[in-house]
């Protein structure tokens, strides 16, 4: 038999990013418009001849986009909200741009994602897509929303296809999704119920396709993968019900991803579809029932290579598995493909001169990905003697991970093994460690504090370049950092901050400092993966097991705290973090690669209690983003996040006062886990919401200390001091007034120091005001 292979979705940046750089160049007015056209066509024609060459069969397109594949349908269908000034028709460059940068275009680059709320017309607002580290533009709807065919972008990226002599599967976002992806404006209301209006553009935009002689498309519907209602059940039968009747010549091949299908499946059989993709890397057992309950002419396509990480997969392992669900379904109904798009893996493995070539064997990208559905294919065809021989290069690599010393360190697997409840437990309550920490540090009412960063200015980037050019030496380096460090504790001093913070200057990014001192962990030179929009990181790699040969940040905490009488907060990545913005191994399950993580951090936890660091955060601000799209799953995940943070915390005593951070603050659904992760002081994001989403805080759901953000980082808008007097008296209204610290939202390293120093000294003088006031309900002070 033959098998076909598929690809559901190629990185659009280019090998060298060109696509970053020329949407920098357009934004920045120094390239035109047709040139940025013409960047875009390049890479298309690029991706599909490189798709072309590694033998795959079934290569999508319209999967390129100047932005986001979401914000492109909302173009698509015309969801444009009014403020944009659109008027129907085609959708120009500029609005376009303007719905993904807000018209001041400067979004927060601070390792939290959100759009700027610079003066201007917003953006839209942005979240992740699914449980990935992709960042999608949110459609906003209204509740009498007219959708229309603005311009038929499929059709168009089709036919540039078909000229250059590709016959393409182009990929529409399906409608269902999209509006479950969506928010409604400004009246509550279901975007589902949206359905029938949207429906008709759609069927519009696929019938002009199958006229231009497109015979497959692929519609994606990943919200097949989550709890669905009957409602959206009811939507799915009617849009694939109605394309199947007005649109009969097209394929339809409905692509699920990122989960089981599970209690969806009997709905996404029903629908009378030509083709069902599914992955078969996050849920492989699902294959079984499918191949059961298919119908006999339903194709399906097999997602078994990851698209979402960057290991090679087990091709001899898969084909044995594959062989007799393939025979049992029939070959020429079964498409092999990667799990989802490969938007969420760098491009080329080939680029990475630099990396340990033993590493380098376990790792495929983008293109090798390809490479090796088309291995994987080849083994399947009809008269091979020895179709294993196939993988023979394959089944080396992975043998020689399975031992590898690189990979296996024994005294981490023996330090996990003797972990017992007791080492992810305080010696005592909060509500001890309290008294003991209060008598400690005599820290006033409404003690102020910044979440750690101070602005990492383009002196500070520089220093750091030079230095790693060469050209700056060590010792010059850190004197600079040192000079730096010592301003920002004397003017922390000087403008009355309670607690300090050391500035992190020497950091480059919050993840990749530790993980660049950690043990198990590897970088890449060109391994780019779009975060969103231009933006686009290079995940630290997990290969091994994780320890910490040497202290991290204690010389910098201990430089800091010579410095001053008052205490300065030691400063690290917490576990889960550290976990969720890297590629982790396959090889484990990432509950016990965050463990290893969290020991790593216990070790310098401790070390910095024993250095006299008398206040220390645990930044987590990644712990949502790691909840499974499924509610079922959520509890085990929150068990073992919660866990591996406590084991980074617990390590100290009483008197030792342990922060964390999150960048955000829908915390209603997990209060509980946030609760249970002990720390004695949270700092969150409130301040855009104007303190109201500090509800779930309130009462006696949380009965450890606050510190709901002030100043909203994300602009450089200066906060006043009786703006901030008034959110603090806003919090109060939920919170005991010992409870609460004052602090901004999230690190302050994106900011300049213009706008930084006047907001801190408008903060300071906040919480000193409040601090003289009566009104305040003071309820009970322990701390007087
Ligand atoms: N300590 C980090 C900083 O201030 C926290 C950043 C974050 O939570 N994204 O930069
Ligand atoms: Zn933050």
């Amino acid at each position: 038999m033959t098998i076909k292979t598929a690809n559901l979705g190629f990185p659009r940046i280019g090998r060298q990013r060109e696509l970053k750089f020329a949407l920098e160049r357009y934004w920045a007015g120094k390239a035109s418009r047709d040139e940025l056209l013409g960047t875009g066509r390049k890479l298309r024609a690029e991706n599909w001849a490189a798709q072309k060459a590694r033998g795959i069969d079934i290569i999508p397109s319209n999967d390129f986009s100047f932005y986001d594949h979401v914000l492109d349908t909302a173009v698509l269908v015309g969801a444009i909200p009014a403020a944009y000034g659109w008027r129907g028709g085609p959708v120009d460059l500029d609005t376009y741009f303007a719905m993904a940068r807000g018209s001041t275009g400067n979004p927060c680059a601070s390792g939290c994602t959100h759009a700027a709320n610079d003066s201007g017309n917003p953006a839209l607002e942005m979240t992740k897509w699914f449980d990935t580290n992709y960042h999608y533009m949110v459609p906003e709807f209204e509740r009498d929303q007219r959708f229309e065919l603005t311009h038929n972008r499929p059709l168009e990226a089709f036919l540039e296809a078909e000229a250059l002599g590709h016959r393409t599967r182009p990929v529409l976002l399906g409608p269902v999704t999209f509006l479950k992806l969506g928010k409604t404006k400004d009246s509550d209301f279901d975007p589902i119920d949206l359905i029938e209006r949207l429906l008709p553009v759609y069927v519009r935009a696929l019938a002009e396709l199958a006229e231009a002689g497109a015979e497959w498309v692929q519609v994606d519907e990943p919200c097949l993968a989550l709890d669905l209602t009957d409602k959206d059940r009811r939507a799915l039968d009617l849009v694939y019900r109605t394309f199947a009747a007005e649109v009969p010549r097209l394929e339809i091949m409905l692509a699920t991803y990122f989960g089981s299908i599970g209690d969806n499946t009997s709905t996404a059989l029903t629908l009378p579809v030509a083709g069902l993709h599914v992955d078969l890397v996050r849920a492989p057992q699902q294959i079984d029932t499918l191949v059961q309950s298919a119908p006999a002419d339903r194709v399906l396509s097999l997602g078994v290579v990851d698209g979402r990480n960057i290991w090679r997969a087990d091709l001899a392992g898969l084909f044995r598995r594959l062989q007799p669900l393939i025979s049992a379904h029939g070959g020429d109904r079964i498409e092999l493909a990667p799990s989802c798009s490969l938007l969420h893996v760098p491009i080329d493995l080939d680029l990475e001169r630099a990396l340990d070539p033993e590493l380098s064997s376990w790792l495929a990208f983008a293109l090798q990905k390809l490479d090796e559905l088309s291995l994987l294919a080849r083994a399947f065809e009809p008269g091979l003697a020895n179709p294993e021989q196939v993988f023979s290069a394959s089944n080396a690599a992975a043998r020689a991970r399975l031992t590898s010393l690189k990979v296996h360190d024994p005294l981490v697997a023996g330090r996990l093994k003797t972990l017992t409840a007791a080492d992810s437990q305080r010696p005592s309550p909060f509500a001890t460690r309290r008294q003991v920490q209060a008598k400690r540090l005599s820290l006033p009412l409404f003690p102020t504090t910044t979440i750690g960063s101070f602005p990492q200015t383009s002196e500070v980037r520089q220093a750091r370049s030079l230095h790693a050019k060469g050209e700056l030496s060590y010792v010059d380096y850190v004197a600079y950092l040192r000079r730096e460090t010592e301003q920002a504790v004397r003017w922390q001093e000087e403008i009355g901050i309670d607690v300090l913070v050391h500035g992190e200057f020497e950091r480059n990014d919050m993840v990749q400092y530790f993980a660049e001192q950690l043990s198990g962990y590897a970088f890449t030179q060109s391994g780019w993966v779009q975060s969103y929009g231009s933006r686009y990181v290079r995940p630290p790699i997990i290969f091994g097991d994780v320890s910490r040969p040497n202290p991290m940040t204690l010389e910098w905490a201990a430089f800091a705290q010579s410095l001053t009488d008052r205490p300065v907060k030691g400063m690290l990545t917490g576990p889960v973090t550290m976990l969720q913005w890297s590629f982790v191994r396959d090889d484990l399950p990432r509950s016990v690669v965050c463990r290893q993580i969290a020991l790593a951090l216990r070790d310098e936890v401790t070390d910095l209690e024993a250095a006299g660091i008398a206040v220390i955060q645990i930044d987590e601000p990644a712990l949502r983003e790691g909840l499974p799209l499924r509610l079922a799953d959520r509890r085990a995940y929150l068990d073992w996040a919660v866990e591996c943070f406590r084991l980074s915390a617990a390590g100290v005593g009483d008197a030792t006062q342990i922060h964390t951070h999150m960048c955000y603050s829908e915390f209603n659904d997990i209060m509980l886990a946030i609760a249970a992760m002990d720390a004695d002081v949270i700092s969150i994001e409130t301040s855009r919401s104007k303190m109201e989403l500090l509800g779930a805080f309130t009462g006696q759901a949380y009965p450890n200390e606050i510190g709901p953000g002030v100043y909203d980082i994300h602009s450089p808008r200066v906060p006043g001091v009786e703006e901030m007097v008034h959110l603090i008296e806003k919090a109060t209204e939920g919170l005991t007034p010992d409870q609460i610290w004052v602090n901004p939202d999230c690190g302050l390293k994106t900011r300049g120091w213009e706008e930084t120093r006047p907001a801190l000294v408008n903060m300071v003088a906040a919480a000193k005001a409040l601090r003289q006031r009566p009104t305040v309900p003071l309820r009970e002070i322990v701390r007087a």
